[in-house]
């Protein structure tokens, strides 16, 4: 077994010995809100948001960008769940920051091996052969948190399965600090239309 896999199981026995009444919990989000946040390591969306087991939706996707698939868990999240209130959550310092879609395409084509980076810039040192695949995706990387998450919250605002009635909050959370940093213009953007 591996060390990750050994550590992870271990873990969960401990939690699952304390799980107290957790079982009772209902299946929809107990205070009807979701979040839409980025996979970042850093980010633990119970601790900055406050969230117990049975609270909220948590949708987590690179950069927490307004996906296709993002906006699915949304809608479920609403017209089959009840969520009433929506978070847009990016961040300081986000890997999406450091590659665009041609970088990612052309280190994917050249090496499927993890790549690294310096002050130069991306660099695979892996073998081939790598994979042309990557060119048909949009990879949602991020120029600016600001326009970023103000982009993701027009989206899902305009989005035709969004209901007018739930407000869009856009917020950028900082990994130097722990802040919730609002984005005015997007919160704007995501009012209850
Ligand atoms: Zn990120």
């Amino acid at each position: 077994m591996s060390k990750i896999l050994e550590e992870v199981l271990g873990a969960n026995a401990g939690y699952a010995a304390n799980f107290g009444d957790k079982a009772s919990l209902a299946l929809p989000p107990a205070r009807g809100f979701a979040i839409l946040t980025c996979m970042d390591a850093r980010l633990d969306p119970a601790k900055y948001a406050g969230l117990s087991e049975g609270d909220a939706h948590v949708i987590r996707n690179a950069g927490g960008r307004a996906s296709d698939d993002a906006i699915r868990s949304l809608v479920i999240s609403y017209k089959l769940l009840g969520t009433k209130e929506w978070f847009v959550i990016h961040h300081t310092n986000c890997g999406m920051e450091l590659f665009d879609n041609e970088v990612m395409s052309d280190l994917l084509a050249s090496s499927l091996k993890t790549a690294s980076i310096d002050e130069h810039g991306w660099h695979d040192h892996g073998d081939g052969p790598g994979c042309t695949e990557g060119k048909y995706i949009n990879w949602l990387t991020i120029k600016s948190q600001e326009e970023s998450v103000l982009e993701d919250v027009r989206r899902i605002r305009s989005h035709a399965l969004v209901p007018k009635e739930i407000p869009i909050y856009g917020y950028i959370y900082d990994v130097y600090s722990g802040k919730l940093i609002e984005v005015p213009a997007a919160t704007e953007a995501g009012k209850v239309a």
